[in-house]
C-alpha cells in the first residue's frame, strides 16, 4: 500500500475533500446552502472558476490573494488543505485500505472541521458532533461495542455540563458552550469510555497550558472567552495516539 501511485491517489483526493472542508467551515456556522450555491469571493463575490479552486496550488500560485480584487485570503484555506492531505495520507500509511483507516480518517475530518471552525466562530455546529455521535454508535454496533459507546457519550456529556456549571458559578457567565458538552459526549460515542477520559485530561491539560501562556503574553485576560472545541480537538488526537501506553503503564 506504499505504492506511490495509490499515495498520489490519496493526496489528489484528499487535498479536494480540503477545499469542500473550507466550504463547510464557512457555510456551516452561517447556515449557508452548501450544495446549490457556487463558490465565490466574500469580498467582491466573483464566481470563482476551477482555476481559482484547485486545492493548495491556486492559494500558492495566487499568492494568497482573490484573482479579481486582490483581496487577501484567509490563510486558513491553505492549512486545511494541507492538514486535509497529511491526515489522510498518514492514515493510509498507518492502516492502508482497512476499516481502520475509514474510521480514523473520518473522525479526524470531523476533527478538522471542528478545530477551525469553533477557533475562527467560537461556535461548533451541532450538525458536526450529531453527525459523530450517529455515525460512533453506529459504528459501536457493528464492532459489539455499543455499551461502552453509549456509557462514553453520557457521561462525556456529564462531566461537560458538570464542569460547566461549576465555571458557571465561579465565573457568573457560560464558560463552556452546549457545543463542547455534545462534542465530549460524541469523542465518547465514538470511542467509547477511555479514550473519551483521556481526551478530556489532555483538552484541559492543553487548554490550560495555552490560557496560562496566552495570559502571561497578555493577548488574553483571565475574564476572556477562549474556544474550548480545539483543545478538545487535540486533546482527542493525543488521547488516541498515547492512551494505549498509559494504559499498558498504569493498569
Ligand atoms: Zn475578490
Amino acid at each position: 500500500m506504499i505504492n506511490p501511485l495509490y499515495i498520489l491517489f490519496i493526496i489528489l483526493i484528499s487535498s479536494v475533500l480540503g477545499s469542500f472542508f473550507n466550504m463547510l467551515i464557512h457555510r456551516l456556522p452561517r447556515n449557508q446552502e452548501i450544495v446549490k450555491k457556487p463558490s465565490h469571493c466574500p469580498k467582491c463575490q466573483h464566481k470563482l472558476t476551477w482555476l481559482d479552486l484547485l486545492p493548495i496550488l491556486s492559494y500558492l500560485f495566487l499568492k494568497g490573494r482573490c484573482r479579481y480584487c486582490r483581496e487577501k485570503i484567509a490563510s486558513r484555506y491553505l492549512l486545511v488543505e494541507i492538514s486535509s492531505v497529511f491526515l489522510f495520507t498518514t492514515c493510509w500509511l498507518i492502516f492502508g485500505p482497512t476499516y481502520l483507516f475509514l474510521k480514523y480518517s473520518f473522525f479526524l475530518s470531523i476533527m478538522l472541521l471542528i478545530f477551525f471552525t469553533d477557533l475562527e466562530t467560537k461556535k461548533i455546529p451541532d450538525s458536526l458532533n450529531y453527525i459523530l455521535i450517529c455515525t460512533g454508535l453506529f459504528l459501536a454496533f457493528y464492532e459489539h461495542s455499543i455499551i461502552d459507546s453509549i456509557l462514553g457519550l453520557i457521561i462525556g456529556s456529564f462531566i461537560f455540563l458538570s464542569i460547566g456549571f461549576l465555571a458557571k458559578l465561579y465565573y457568573k457567565k457560560d464558560a463552556l458552550g452546549g457545543g463542547d458538552v455534545k462534542l465530549s459526549g460524541a469523542i465518547g460515542a465514538y470511542w467509547g469510555l477511555s479514550i473519551m477520559l483521556f481526551s478530556i485530561y489532555f483538552s484541559f491539560l492543553i487548554g490550560g497550558l495555552v490560557s496560562i501562556f496566552l495570559i502571561i503574553l497578555k493577548k488574553k485576560t483571565n475574564q476572556d472567552y477562549i474556544a474550548f472545541g480545539p483543545f478538545m480537538v487535540l486533546g482527542s488526537i493525543l488521547a488516541l495516539l498515547i492512551s494505549d501506553y498509559l494504559i499498558i503503564l498504569y493498569f
